[in-house]
């Protein structure tokens, strides 16, 4: 019979990693929330080979503390949750600590980063595959953190090889993520950059650190989009359930309503899209992933226009009890808890403010 026995401490690692760090989407998320963690106002993304080659986030956030630097990619090392307790109350991004570990179990990974009283100096972290800190060395550099992810997945072949398959595919879906956090974030210039091939890096987008998600809107999709679209403006009122009143109980809060701000495709035919690739869902600000509710905007949305898919913004801001976002590694995948009955609520609010939108054919349309 085969003796039970531990799998090795690297291997373990190397496979939790590739849950955390799922595909590119996963790099880019991580990075840039770390940079939004740490309060920047200006992030600038670089990708060499739409990633392949490399990803690089850099921020002029606060910087990481000289006395922080040997625990920064270990895994479950945070400065931002010290206890199970905290989660209700996160307001940051992350929170497991788990990222930058992963990504050195996945790639090759370095960071350079400085605190304002260190400007000019810089210093340059290289890491190990586990996650320890290996060689240092000053190097110039300006206020934030600059972190390079080089040869994503080159430790999980068969990944690897999917990405390089793949790699239109998954580079589009890193640009939608990105436009998520740039058209959400205020006060936060976005910059992203690729340089594919022999070619000279080109900006593919860029934001200005507008005040409003409408300004943002405008500078990555441009002013004609915009003016395509209504403001989503609605309460959204429901029941909560039973499990939602207990933990909103516990915490001592009050559990009411659902806002739901954004913009939204007029339901006029020539207004929506051919492609439903410009929709972003988000709750507390939070990019995510909502399918279920994906699928009820579209199936209203058809209802008034029949041959196109709405451009979506949709910021739902709801009490942090009425969900949980710790249910996947990747923290991509949002729990509601009450998420049949916000639908239902979401679906009549919808018609309603279709309905009384104006769906008379624009005059530049005529
Ligand atoms: P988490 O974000 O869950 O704390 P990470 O592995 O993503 O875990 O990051 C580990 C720690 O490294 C963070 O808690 C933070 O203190 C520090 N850090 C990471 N990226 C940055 C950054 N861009 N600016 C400042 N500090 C950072
Ligand atoms: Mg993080």
């Amino acid at each position: 019979m085969a003796t039970i026995q531990a799998i090795e401490a690297r291997s373990v690692h190397q496979i939790q990693s590739g849950q955390v760090i799922v595909d590119l989407c996963s790099v880019a998320k991580e990075l840039v929330e770390n940079s939004l963690d740490a309060g920047a106002t200006s992030i600038e993304v670089r990708f060499k080979n739409n990633g392949l080659d490399l990803i690089e986030v850099q921020d002029n956030g606060g910087g990481i503390a000289p006395d922080n630097y040997a625990n920064i990619a270990l895994k479950h090392y945070t400065s931002k949750l010290s206890s199970f307790d905290d989660l209700s109350r996160l307001n940051t991004f992350g929170f497991r600590g788990e990222a930058l570990s992963s990504l050195c179990a996945l790639a090759d990974f370095h960071i350079v980063t400085a605190q304002a009283q260190q400007v000019p100096r810089a210093n340059r972290l290289d890491f190990e595959q586990s996650g320890k800190l290996g060689k240092t060395q000053i190097v110039a550099g300006q206020k934030g953190t600059t972190a390079s992810v080089e040869g994503i997945f080159k430790r999980l072949p068969v990944r690897r090889r999917e990405l390089e398959k793949n790699i239109k595919r998954e580079y589009g879906k890193v640009l939608n993520l990105l436009h998520a956090y740039a058209c959400i974030s205020s006060g936060v210039r976005f910059s992203v950059r690729n340089a594919v091939g022999k070619t000279r890096n080109v900006v593919v987008f860029s934001t200005n650190a507008n005040r409003t998600t409408k300004e943002n809107i405008a500078n990555v999709y441009g002013a004609k989009t915009l003016s395509a679209l209504i403001p989503l403006d609605l309460e959204l009122e429901f029941e909560p359930s039973a499990a939602t009143r207990r933990a909103a109980a516990t915490n001592g809060e009050q559990l009411n309503h659902i806002q739901l701000r954004g913009h939204i495709s007029r339901p006029v035919f020539g207004e929506g899209r051919q492609t439903p690739d410009r929709q972003m869902f988000f709750v507390n600000s939070r990019p995510c992933g909502l399918p279920q509710i994906a699928k009820a905007f579209n199936e209203v949305y058809k209802s008034f226009n029949v041959s196109q898919s709405p451009f979506i913004f949709a910021d739902f801001q709801m009490d942090t009890n009425a969900y949980d976002v710790n249910v996947s590694p990747d923290k991509r995948s949002i729990l509601l808890h009450d998420a049949a009955a916000l639908i239902e609520s979401l679906k009549t609010s919808l018609a309603q403010l279709f309905e009384a939108a104006d769906q008379t054919v624009p005059q530049s349309q005529v």
